[in-house]
């Protein structure tokens, strides 16, 4: 199929109580992976990459990691018969411009840096030319931050508060709003807690879909809440990394004198379907890939 906005989709889940994953990509084969498992748990998928992904694959240049990401995203979807979305996770505004020229269906634009007053300008810009073109566009109140490479982060974050998130919201047009209550990016176990009252008070004064970041370090009864409570779009990194490097790296232990990298990926890239599957059951997205139908019809 061709690449596909996922706003009905995630309209869909907030009204039904499911969410839909939002899978990172730092490289082809976990590209693949995600279409894979897609077909696999006939689901729609979120294809997502990061900047840092994006400096991965351009090799230091985002602007032509953005065009290898464009076309292995087209490639990657055409590949299978569930419906796709191409999505650029923490975007400045000339990286959402060039994404979505380059045919990307979901961006989303991060201004937490700008004053909340050229925040919004901005984003309600960007969201009036992404609905232009048919795509969604994603943006965040509050601050997720980053664990360090070892896996440790420090709690105290800047997390979303609620009236911020409606005036926010109410001012700009945006398709999806991520919030900051107590996730955190990059955290390699599952052991973060949310603040659910925090979420609870938020839904109660914003109507769009929410989206959380940070997903892997968060314990799973917290996320099944999260869901029951309006979280639709969850996005996912650091959990299927780790599946992915824990099976090249047992393949390597395994046979050390290995050098073609096709015998170390192909089992790493194995053990990501098989960990987006389990996530997109885990969400209650899987058999789901026919609300991607009138999606293509008003699209
Ligand atoms: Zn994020």
């Amino acid at each position: 199929m061709t690449l596909a906005s996922p706003k009905l989709w995630v309209q869909r889940a907030q009204q039904e109580g499911f969410a839909l994953g939002a899978f990172n990509a730092n490289q082809l084969e976990q590209a693949q992976a995600i279409v894979m498992a897609a077909e696999l748990e006939d689901a729609p998928a979120i294809l997502q990459v990061s900047h840092r992904a994006l400096q991965y694959i351009g090799g230091g240049n985002t602007t032509l990691g953005l065009r290898y990401i464009a076309e292995i995203g087209k490639v990657a979807a055409q590949s299978v018969s569930v419906p796709v979305a191409l999505h650029m996770d923490h975007a400045n505004e000339q990286e959402v411009l060039q994404a979505l020229a380059l045919g990307f269906t979901s961006v989303m634009f991060d201004g937490g840096d700008l004053p909340l007053e050229e925040n919004i300008a901005v984003t309600r810009r960007l969201a009036e030319i992404a609905h232009g073109l048919g795509a969604f566009l994603e943006a965040e109140v509050g601050h997720v931050p980053k664990a360090d490479p070892t896996g440790r982060f420090d709690p105290a974050s800047e997390l979303t508060a609620p009236e911020e998130a409606a005036e926010f919201v109410a001012a700009t047009d945006i398709d999806a709003l991520a919030i900051a209550i107590g996730s955190v990016h990059s955290v390699h176990s599952k052991e973060v807690a949310l603040d659910l009252e925090r979420l609870r008070a938020i839904r109660a004064v914003v109507d769009v879909p929410l989206v959380l970041h940070g997903s892997s370090g968060v314990r799973d009864d917290h996320l099944v809440q999260a869901v029951g409570l309006g979280v639709c779009k969850v996005n996912v990194a650091t959990q299927l990394s780790r599946a992915f490097t824990e099976a090249a790296r047992r393949t390597l232990a395994e046979q050390p004198s290995v050098v073609d990298p096709r015998i170390y990926l192909s089992p790493a890239r194995l053990a990501m379907i098989d960990a987006v599957r389990e996530r997109m059951r885990f969400f209650g997205v899987s058999g789901k890939a026919g609300i991607g139908a009138a999606n293509r019809q008003t699209a």
